[in-house]
């Protein structure tokens, strides 16, 4: 059986070789499938009428590797992965792949984070036995009004939700992982809003940055502004903090901007830590919206912020 791994996990495993300026300290895993997703997110190169590489999943590069040898060297490798993370294709046959990949996997000993579209209770009773301890949810995008038209998928909003409170029961608390991509299109209100509904519903949210993949229907569009991206991720940290309870003395505008600057949200409690990529714990994923060498939208770790907030506006 083959699968996919991430090119910075295939270097740190050594896999590969290259140079890695950031270790991963999770491997990045995705399932190896010989044709598109059958749900067509218009952000993403897997997707069913999407021209890019199907090597591609934002901008990382997922070459193609043994199952048994990636298992082996995250055995022989000990230490230097605290988790696996494994992202799934959709298609008929998916849960079959997945336990059998699982499978396989119990030889390293490691807990694993899967990202799956919907699937029902018993499944995730049976994922949980099979290892699985964080499910990453792919809400991505975070207005009711604008996930139609960015999604196309045979999931819902309301699908996405109630796989939510599913995980929750299922899992506890904070470990269902709702993956939000800032810059589709969505107000800072929208944002702010499905966050604070994420935390209500006892769920834990990890931005992500939009990144216009060539091939994709989103290549034309541009990400997101790195001011407004801390300011998100600042809201965040507040939200997650508070349970989704309301933060007081936001201001947006009309349009539904947030009005409040980050100095503003620092004063309120906002830590550096704000700015590190957030998720399951061990999840730092280097470079996966951003080039080497320029600022990061999430920081992989805080030695790398430094000891100010960075980008302050
Ligand atoms: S937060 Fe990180 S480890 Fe968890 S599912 Fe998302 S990418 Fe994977």
């Amino acid at each position: 059986m083959r699968i996919r791994v991430s090119y910075g996990t295939a270097v740190h495993l050594g896999l590969t070789r290259g140079r890695l300026i950031v270790p991963p300290t999770t491997a990045y895993l995705m399932t190896y499938h010989d044709g598109r997703c059958r749900n067509d997110c218009a952000f993403c190169p897997q997707a069913r009428s999407s021209r890019a590489g199907l090597e591609r999943l934002s901008r990382v590069t997922w070459p193609v590797f043994e199952l048994e040898e990636v298992v082996g060297r995250l055995a022989s490798e000990r230490g230097k992965v605290v988790r696996v993370c494994l992202q799934t294709v959709d298609h008929n046959g998916l849960l079959e792949e997945v336990f059998e990949i699982l499978e396989a996997l119990s030889r390293a000993n490691l807990p694993v984070s899967l990202s799956i579209t919907p699937v029902g209770r018993a499944e995730l009773v049976e994922l949980k036995s099979a290892g699985v301890d964080y499910v990453g949810i792919g809400l991505d995008v975070a207005s009711e009004r604008l996930y139609p038209e960015i999604k196309r998928s045979a999931y819902s909003w309301d699908d996405m939700w109630r796989f939510l409170r599913d995980v929750v029961d299922v899992f506890g608390r904070r470990r269902g992982v709702v993956h939000l991509i800032v810059g589709l299109g969505e107000t800072d209100r929208e944002l702010y809003e499905t966050m604070r509904a994420v935390y209500r519903a006892g769920g834990d949210v990890s931005l992500f940055a939009f990144t216009p993949i060539r091939g994709t229907a989103l290549e034309g569009e541009k990400p997101p502004d790195l001011g407004r991206y801390r300011k998100i991720q600042a809201l965040n940290f507040l939200l997650r903090l508070r349970n989704g309870v309301p933060i007081e003395g936001l201001e947006f505008d009309g349009r539904g901007n947030l009005r409040t600057g980050l100095e503003e949200l620092v004063r309120m409690g906002v830590g550096r830590e704000a700015f590190l990529t957030r998720g399951c714990p061990g999840c730092n994923r280097p470079y996966y919206n951003e080039r080497p060498g320029s600022e990061p939208y999430n920081y992989p770790s805080l030695d790398l912020i430094g000891s100010g907030i960075p980008k302050r506006r």
